[in-house]
């Protein structure tokens, strides 16, 4: 005879098998999309309970949606917007805090040429609006903000411009930062089979059921051709290229990702692809590698731990770091 106590556990311990071997059977792909930052943003989660999984969804693109509401420069009462017409310090949350701390530092290891001070660059280039066009080296000079300095002081979670030329914008960064965010919603919901993908900004949970999940790396140079293909868990992989957003004249390429040194399209590389534990790290590590090209964007590359990647130079020649090489499938 079994005692009361043992006899109880006995019985959780046959439904924890039952509900195990139902997993296997009722296993659901859920896919839903939605427009934020604007761009297609596709969550994939798999499991059992359906219900859950798609409550958990529509939380995670809600998350997705106060991030393009704090951070975007285009929403009129977003901390970058308030940022951007104060010349006084700011409150900000903590997350914003968190966030231009990360991206700084990804500013200085890059020797500057990452930049969340561009907004007044970008805005002259109108790559988002109808008529883009080709400023003047007179109109940029008077709206590049300087090199080689932080874009906030802070005073605790109080922020303030450091100078009058920076108008901030974060298009180099959140993206990857609602990813994480996004990711970190599920994970605490229970998730452990699922992949966030803002526009080629992509982190995966876990792997795609008992296989890894399988990532396509655009060609930069043939449109709707992949150039290689990673397996992926756990993990983010982030792609920065000059076909994503641009314009041609006169048979020159005018693109969105721009060298803060001059106010103009880098042109060291097509793309750049990177690897990380995070998404905003890859998303600001693949905009500071762009524009820093083959040679120095390959070394910050190799020095940031737990980072990987790609870069296809302006001539299409490749560099990969040492611990990517075999991961790549090349088509
Ligand atoms: P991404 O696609 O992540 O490389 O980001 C490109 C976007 O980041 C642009 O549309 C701009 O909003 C912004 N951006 C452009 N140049 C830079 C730069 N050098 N550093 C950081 N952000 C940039
Ligand atoms: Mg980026």
């Amino acid at each position: 005879m079994l005692n009361r106590p043992l006899g109880f556990l006995l019985l959780l311990a046959l439904g924890a098998i039952f509900f195990w071997s139902q997993r296997g059977e009722n296993q659901h792909e859920v896919v839903r999309t939605a427009l934020i930052m604007d761009t297609l943003v596709e969550i994939k989660v798999l499991g059992t309970d359906e219900k859950a999984i798609n409550g958990a969804i529509e939380d995670a693109f809600t998350l997705m949606k106060g991030v393009e509401a704090e951070f975007s420069s285009y929403q009129p009462q977003s901390s970058i917007t308030r940022l951007n017409r104060s010349d006084d310090s700011v409150a900000v949350s903590s997350r914003a805090r968190k966030l231009f701390r990360l991206g700084d530092s990804v500013r200085r290891q890059s020797q500057g040429a990452f930049s969340m001070a561009l907004g007044g660059v970008k805005k002259l280039w109108a790559l988002d609006k109808v008529q883009p066009q080709v400023p003047t080296t007179e109109q940029l000079a008077r709206v590049i903000p300087p090199v080689n300095r932080p874009a906030l002081r802070w005073d605790g979670l109080r922020a303030q411009r450091t100078s009058a030329l920076i108008q901030l914008d974060l298009g180099g960064i959140a993206k990857g930062y609602a990813v994480d965010l996004a990711l970190e919603l599920l994970r605490r919901r229970g998730v452990v089979s699922a992949s966030v993908n803002a526009g080629g900004d992509i982190g995966v949970i876990g792997g795609h059921g008992d296989r890894p999940w399988r990532i396509g790396i655009q060609h930069p140079r043939q449109a709707g051709e992949l150039l290689a293909r990673l397996d992926l868990h756990d993990q983010a992989v982030v792609t920065s290229g000059d076909y994503e957003r641009f314009f041609e004249r006169d048979g020159v390429r005018y693109h969105h990702i721009f060298d803060p040194h001059n106010g103009r399209p880098a042109r060291k590389s097509q793309s750049v692809t990177v690897v990380a534990p995070q998404a905003t790290l890859a998303d600001a590590l693949a905009t500071a590698a762009f524009v820093l090209g083959p040679q120095a964007g390959l070394r910050l590359l190799e020095e940031s731990s737990g980072v990987e990647g790609l870069i296809i130079a302006a001539d299409g020649s490749r560099v990969i770091t040492a611990g990517l090489k075999e991961r790549l499938k090349w088509r």
